[in-house]
């Protein structure tokens, strides 16, 4: 039997992925947990932003490494480095207010996986190509935000 190849339109293609990566320290403690994480204690954390594209700018580039730093670092530096990030139902949260400690809330627990979400919403709701983003929360745990999505962005329905 012949092997059979189908050839796609090349713009339905996704053929590059470019990755930036942003480091920033901060402090959590996870609620409903029992283990070293219970207890108000820091990372560094390293977080790694890919995005997809199926051509290339004029400048040759899905988008510019520098521009990715500047909205999504510039976020990161403002809203969560070296911030304690954590759940809004966290009874620390009205005491640290009351010390003026910098705190990011969330609603979900402040967990790696978590935080690799809010940083995909952020970078997604910029307007960003990304397919993923990976969180390192130590050296050696990584949690990847990767939802499924139509390749190329966002597919609207025949009603929209
Ligand atoms: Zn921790």
């Amino acid at each position: 039997m012949k092997d059979e190849f189908i050839l796609y339109p090349s713009s339905l293609i996704i053929m590059y992925h470019i990755s930036r990566e942003i480091d920033f320290c901060y402090g959590h403690r996870l609620l409903n947990y029992r283990g070293k994480c219970c207890h108000l204690h820091g990372h560094n954390g390293k977080v790694v932003i890919t995005l997809e594209g199926t051509e290339l700018n004029s400048s040759g580039m899905v988008l510019d490494f520098g521009h990715i730093r500047k909205v999504v670092g510039q976020w990161i530096d403002d809203h969560l480095d070296h911030q304690m990030i954590l759940s809004r139902d966290d009874p620390a949260v009205p005491l640290l207010q009351e010390l003026g400690e910098p705190m990011y809330l969330m609603d979900a627990n402040p967990t790696a996986e978590n935080i690799a979400k809010l940083i995909f919403d952020f970078v997604a709701g910029q307007g960003f190509p990304v397919v993923e983003v990976r969180f390192w929360e130590t050296p050696h745990c990584l949690a990847t935000y990767c939802p499924d999505k139509p390749a190329g962005g966002i597919m609207r329905s025949p009603q929209e």
